[in-house]
């Protein structure tokens, strides 16, 4: 059992510590691979889609989960979205007239801030915004939980891209629980301290190569370790060509014609999937009818 393109959550009970192990393959490759981004790049998309899969698992209500970075540097803007059912997407944009990227996240990412965006499928919108200036993404979503949530947490980040087209990525992440982190007594942070010091331990070597089981087992045998079922992540883009059509109807119907006169037919690609989506002129007058939404009304 490889355990990839899963999402496992743990409790430490004796620390009062929550933790989450989530390694990625097939759906993290959708993402990095629909591309030619550059290896840095690659990198970065492969630590936010582990890290987004980890906050996926503090959503309470069904809806979405946004990481994004914008930034001054080579590196303007990135974002990896999640569902609560755990399907992921995402993009990067990058000044491509450098002829070579930095290697390090922090000249990546210049004067970035990371927002984080919470949209619940009913309710209110909640967006949460840090400086990056950490300097890797890890500490970054540390500091996030720290700021936010007043809770000591520790991320752990790891991507192997050995492999051309082969992009695989890992994170572990450990929490103090709420209700323990209003607790100010010291041994509390030992203990969080402890399995912080434990998790340290494990190699890129075992990360990848290790079941989930041997994993918690190499780290944790000492404590006592309580495993949920797990989640299975998957890629997924919400795109569609009725959005698409959807899109089009607020572009006046003469400057559409005159495009395929041009061109032949209106093309609308998908930044995250790359799918095509073509319209010609008797989908045109259709959309611009109304008839696509009825279309729509049939599925
Ligand atoms: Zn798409």
């Amino acid at each position: 059992m490889s355990h990839y393109d899963e999402l496992h959550r743990y409790l430490l009970n004796a620390a009062n510590v929550r933790g989450e192990l989530v390694r990625l393959e097939d759906s993290l490759q959708k993402i990095v691979h629909s591309y030619e981004y550059p290896v840095q790049i690659q990198r970065l998309l492969s630590e936010m889609a582990a890290a987004t899969c980890m906050l996926t698992a503090i959503l309470k209500f069904k809806g979405e989960i946004g990481l994004q970075i914008q930034s001054k540097g080579p590196v303007s803007y990135a974002v990896i979205n999640a569902s609560h059912d755990y399907t992921l997407r995402g993009v990067a944009r990058w000044d491509e007239s450098l002829t070579a990227l930095p290697e390090t996240f922090a000249e990546l990412i210049a004067n970035g801030v990371l927002v984080i965006t919470i949209t619940p499928d009913e309710g209110e919108r909640y967006q949460g915004v840090v400086a990056l200036d950490k300097p890797t993404l890890a500490e970054c979503i540390e500091d996030y939980f720290t700021q936010s949530e007043q809770l000591a947490t520790k991320v752990m980040l790891m991507t192997d891209l050995s492999v051309p087209y082969a992009a695989r990525a890992a994170g572990m992440l450990l929490q103090v629980l709420p209700s323990q982190a209003q607790n100010t007594d010291v041994s509390q942070d030992t203990e969080f301290e402890h399995v912080v010091k434990l998790s340290e331990t494990l190699t890129e070597e075992e990360m990848f190569g290790l079941s989930v089981n041997d994993i918690l087992y190499r780290l944790f045998h000492q404590e006592e370790v309580e495993v949920y079922p797990p989640h299975s992540v998957s890629f997924a883009c919400t795109c569609s060509k009725q959005r698409s059509a959807d899109a089009l109807r607020n572009v006046e119907k003469t400057e559409l014609l005159q495009i395929i006169e041009e061109d032949g037919a209106i093309k609308m690609n998908c930044q995250y999937c790359h799918a095509e989506y073509r319209f010609d002129s008797v989908d045109v007058e259709a959309i611009h009818a109304g008839q696509f939404v009825e279309t729509r009304k049939d599925q």
